[in-house]
C-alpha cells in the first residue's frame, strides 16, 4: 500500500500562473484523494532522503496536465472517414470502442482533461463514457461533456438528398426553436448529464443549396460561383440570451460554435463562456468581437488544428493572424483543436500552431492549462486543475525536453499522473486496464479484483 503522501521532485517546473519556469520544486500529492497537498521549493537539486514511493522527475520539464478545450471523443480522423459517414454508418458499439482507444491515447499524450463538445450523433453517450472513466473502468482524461449540441430546426443535420421513403438517420443535434423551446432544450441537456451546454450560434445550414464540393461536375449551374456555403446565424439574440440564462440557472458554462464573427458577437453579447472556431469575418466584426470577448471575459477557442486541415489555406492564414491580434489585445484564449476530426493523441498540434501564430510558448502553455480550466467554467466545473496549489487536482506531466528550446517538446511526454495516479512512467504506459499487450500477457492466476485495476482500488 502506498503512503498517504507521495513526493514528486522536479528540477524544472512550469508555473502557468506565474508564467515562469521554476527550479527545484517538490510537489506533495495526497494519494488518497488525488489532490495536491503542498508545493515547495527545495534548497538545490539534491534530495537528502528519497523514498521508494517518491517520484523523481529531475532532469525533465514538469508541468500541469494539458486540457484540450475542444474535443469529440467519438470521432476519428476525417481523412479516414468523413464526419457524416462516421455519424451515419458506424455502429454505436464501434464508436464506443474507438472512444475507449481515443481516451487512452489522449491521456498518454499528457491530456488529463477533455472538454468534449458533442457526441456527433451518439445521443448522450459521452456522459456515460465520462462516468466509465471516473469509475476506473478505462483510462482516460477527466471529461466535461456537452451531450448533444443545440441547434435550430434544420441547422445541424446529416446531409441527405434522398428523403423518399422516410429515410431515418441519427440526429446530429438537439433541435430547438424560440425562447421557450431553447430553454426546454437546455433542461434536456442538464437532465442527460451535460457538464457544459453547447449550441450552434451559426451553421453552414444551407447545406442542400450547396452540394458538396467533391461533386462539382454533377451540377451544371452551381450556386453562386466560387462561393462556399456560408455560415449564417441559427438563433436570434433573444434565443441565445435564453440559452445562457437557463444554463446559468443550472450553473453550467456555455460554449458557442461560430464559424463567422457575426454570430460569435451575438453569442458573446449573450454572455457565453466561450466561442469556438470563429474562422471568417465577412462583415468586419473582428474589432467589435475582440472588445466584446474582453468585456464579457469570454474565452476564444480558435481550433486552429482542425482549420489547418479543413479550411482553405488563405482563410486559415487569416485566422492565424486574427488569433495573434486577439492575443496582443488581451483576449482570453484556450487551446482546443476540435480533436477527433484529427487523431486523438495528436492534440498538441493546437499548441504548436498557437506558437507558430506568434504567441510566446509560456502563454500557449497557460492557455492549455489554466485557460482550459476557465473554458470548463472555472469553479463551476467542480474541480480545480491546470496549476499546482494545495487543493488542485494532482494532474502532473513531464516532458523530456524544454519547449522553449525544442519545438517538438510537447510531443515528448514521458510521465503522466492524473488525480494522483500514475499512468505513464519513463515513456511507458503503466496501470493500463485495456493495455494493448494484454493478448500476449494474460491476466495472472493470482490476480484478485481488490488488487487489480478498475475496481475500488487504492486511491479510489
Ligand atoms: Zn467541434
Amino acid at each position: 500500500m502506498s503512503p498517504a503522501i507521495i513526493l514528486v521532485h522536479s528540477s524544472l517546473l512550469f508555473d502557468p500562473k506565474k508564467l515562469e519556469f521554476l527550479r527545484d520544486v517538490t510537489i506533495a500529492v495526497n494519494s488518497r484523494d488525488g489532490s495536491i497537498e503542498d508545493v515547495y521549493p527545495r534548497r538545490g537539486d539534491s534530495i537528502p532522503e528519497i523514498s521508494d514511493h517518491d517520484i523523481d522527475l529531475r532532469g525533465k520539464v514538469v508541468m500541469p496536465g494539458f486540457v484540450d478545450s475542444h474535443t469529440h471523443i467519438f470521432l476519428h480522423d476525417y481523412s479516414e472517414r468523413t464526419g457524416a459517414e462516421q455519424m451515419r454508418d458506424e455502429s454505436p458499439v464501434e464508436r464506443v470502442v474507438r472512444a475507449t482507444n481515443h481516451a487512452r491515447a489522449a491521456l498518454l499524450a499528457g491530456y488529463t482533461t477533455y472538454r468534449d463538445l458533442g457526441t456527433e450523433s451518439l445521443g448522450s453517450a459521452d456522459a456515460n463514457l465520462r462516468d466509465c472513466i471516473n469509475r476506473g473502468l478505462i483510462p482516460g482524461p477527466r471529461m466535461f461533456v456537452a451531450t448533444e449540441a443545440l441547434a435550430s430546426s434544420g441547422s445541424y443535420e446529416i446531409r441527405r438528398e434522398n428523403r423518399a421513403g422516410g429515410l431515418l438517420v441519427p440526429r446530429a443535434s438537439d433541435p430547438c426553436d424560440g425562447v421557450d423551446g431553447v430553454r426546454a432544450a437546455v433542461r434536456r441537456r442538464v437532465g442527460d448529464g451535460a457538464n457544459i451546454i453547447k449550441f450552434y450560434a451559426d451553421s453552414r445550414r444551407k447545406l442542400m443549396q450547396f452540394p458538396p464540393s467533391k461533386q462539382p461536375d454533377d451540377i451544371l449551374f452551381p450556386p453562386p460561383a466560387n462561393r462556399r456555403n456560408p455560415a449564417v446565424p441559427c438563433f436570434s439574440q433573444e434565443e441565445m440570451d435564453s440559452i445562457v440564462r437557463e444554463a446559468n440557472a443550472a450553473e453550467l458554462p456555455v460554449a458557442a460554435h461560430a464559424g463567422e464573427t457575426k454570430a460569435a458577437l451575438m453569442a458573446a453579447r449573450a454572455g457565453v463562456t466561450s466561442v469556438e472556431h470563429v474562422l471568417e469575418d465577412t462583415c468586419g466584426h473582428w474589432d467589435e468581437l475582440f472588445a466584446a470577448l474582453k468585456r464579457q471575459r469570454c474565452v476564444w477557442v480558435p481550433t486552429l488544428a482542425v482549420m489547418e486541415r479543413e479550411a482553405p489555406n488563405e482563410t486559415f492564414q487569416a485566422q492565424m493572424l486574427a488569433v495573434k491580434r486577439a492575443y496582443d489585445e488581451g483576449v482570453r484564449l484556450a487551446a482546443g483543436g476540435d480533436t477527433g476530426a484529427f487523431a486523438h493523441g495528436h492534440n498538441v498540434r493546437e499548441m504548436e500552431l498557437m506558437v507558430e501564430a506568434g504567441i510566446p510558448v509560456e502563454r500557449v502553455l497557460e492557455a492549455c492549462t489554466v485557460g482550459g480550466w476557465d473554458a470548463c467554467g472555472r469553479d463551476r466545473c467542480g474541480f480545480r486543475f491546470g496549476w499546482f496549489e494545495k487543493g488542485t487536482r494532482a494532474d502532473i506531466i513531464a516532458l523530456e525536453t524544454d519547449p522553449r528550446a525544442d519545438r517538438h517538446a510537447l510531443r515528448k511526454v514521458s510521465f503522466v499522473m492524473k488525480d494522483g495516479r500514475v499512468w505513464k512512467q519513463n515513456g511507458e504506459a503503466v496501470n493500463m486496464i485495456c493495455n494493448t499487450e494484454w493478448p500476449q500477457d494474460p491476466v495472472p492466476e493470482e490476480w484478485k479484483p481488490e488488487e487489480g485495476y478498475g475496481f475500488l482500488g487504492e486511491g479510489y
